[in-house]
């Protein structure tokens, strides 16, 4: 046994410092970036904020409002072939270079996503996605997909720890995806005892990936806006959002409403027991569930989340004095703070 001594931050132990600027107003700020990769051919611009692959929120119906502001969506994998066909037949080339297709790593997940690439020559981005990242199963399935996809933007993940992004971005991943146990409906801690708070993970991720010409996504914990700049503030390339963008219209998700008329939607994670029921029957003998379900106040269409995020963060900009989001990391001087300090924000209800 061992003990790391120095201390690890997540979002909510941090606030970042304001800075003298030259900027005169938020609209001064340019949050798109342009993105080259170390091994695809494609390049990509966009505002680097993605929906989660997350069954309830990775949708092609969400990708559709997103792709309008410009900004990612990771279809879960749960879509058939048949419908990625009915989907592609009848979108615009923007939205499809807007998203990443989604896959685990077994032998029907290989052959799955060799049909759903054949379907369109606008699909560019790949997103390898496992809980624990850190099998030698799933390093030699991100060699072998780099292999046979050797154009592709390919991300890969989940890992939380320098060394592996690392040795995942020389197996063949450009982006590698970092976050365990933030999620908003996760429960890893809590079963497992495994984690890494998010900030740390980020800043020590994104300086391994960096040192390669890779890049990070951060993958899980932003509740608020300011969660958002504080990733990107720590060197996150791209951050991804689940919770944040749940309870939407655009949401795969069941609408409630109550006898008062008061409107829900349920939101779980993809380890919860809804879940597994809906993908695979239950939750197997050998396992448990490292997820939630959650029901959230129905919030209409994403548009308006995203508009309120995307001003959220141009303000970031202002405050540090930074034109855009890469100016925003160098300009970034968290602060370390008391945990009680920041959940002002969250003690307040609106009315
Ligand atoms: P959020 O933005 O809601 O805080 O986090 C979203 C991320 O949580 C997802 O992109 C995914 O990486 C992670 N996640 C989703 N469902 C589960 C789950 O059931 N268990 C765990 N451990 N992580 C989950």
């Amino acid at each position: 046994m061992r003990i790391e001594e120095d201390i690890k931050l997540g979002f909510k132990d941090v606030l970042i410092r304001p800075k003298r600027s030259l900027l005169k107003s938020r609209s001064q700020v340019e949050l798109s970036r342009n993105f080259i990769f170390k091994y695809a051919k494609y390049s990509w611009s966009g505002i680097p904020i993605i929906a989660s692959n997350m069954d309830t929120i990775g949708t092609f119906n969400m990708a559709r409002v997103l792709s309008s502001f410009n900004l990612l969506t990771a279809i879960n994998k749960y879509y058939s072939i048949k419908e990625w066909y009915i989907f592609i037949k009848k979108t615009s080339h923007k939205i499809l270079n807007n998203i990443i297709v989604s896959t685990g790593i077994s032998h029907d997940d290989f052959m799955k996503i060799k049909k759903i690439f054949s379907l369109s020559k606008d699909l560019n981005y790949l997103c390898i996605d496992v809980a624990n990242g850190y099998s030698e199963h799933f390093v030699s399935f991100v060699n072998k997909v780099r292999d046979h996809f050797p154009d592709k933007i390919i991300c890969a993940g989940n890992v939380v720890t320098g060394e592996m992004v690392e040795e995942l971005i020389l197996s063949g991943a450009d982006i590698v995806k970092v976050g365990i146990g933030p999620g908003s409906v996760c429960t890893t801690r809590i079963k497992t005892g495994i984690g890494y708070p998010q900030l740390s993970a980020i800043i020590e991720c994104a300086d391994a990936a960096h040192g390669l010409k890779g890049q990070i996504i951060s993958d899980g914990g932003c509740s608020v806006t300011g969660d958002i700049a504080k990733a990107f503030g720590g060197g996150s390339d791209f951050v991804m959002l689940g919770g944040m963008l749940a309870g939407h219209y655009e949401c795969n998700g069941k609408i409630i409403t109550t006898n008062n008329g008061k409107k829900f939607m349920l939101f779980y994670g993809m380890s919860s027991e809804s879940a597994m029921n809906i993908h695979v029957g239950g939750v197997a003998s050998y396992r448990s569930v490292e997820g939630k379900t959650v029901k959230l106040p129905f919030k209409g269409s994403v548009e308006n989340t995203i508009y309120d995020i995307l001003g959220g963060l141009r303000s970031t900009c202002t405050y540090v004095g930074a034109g855009n989001l890469k100016e925003l990391t160098k300009r970034t001087t968290f602060i370390r703070v008391n945990e009680q300090e920041n959940l002002v924000f969250d003690n307040k209800k609106d009315f």
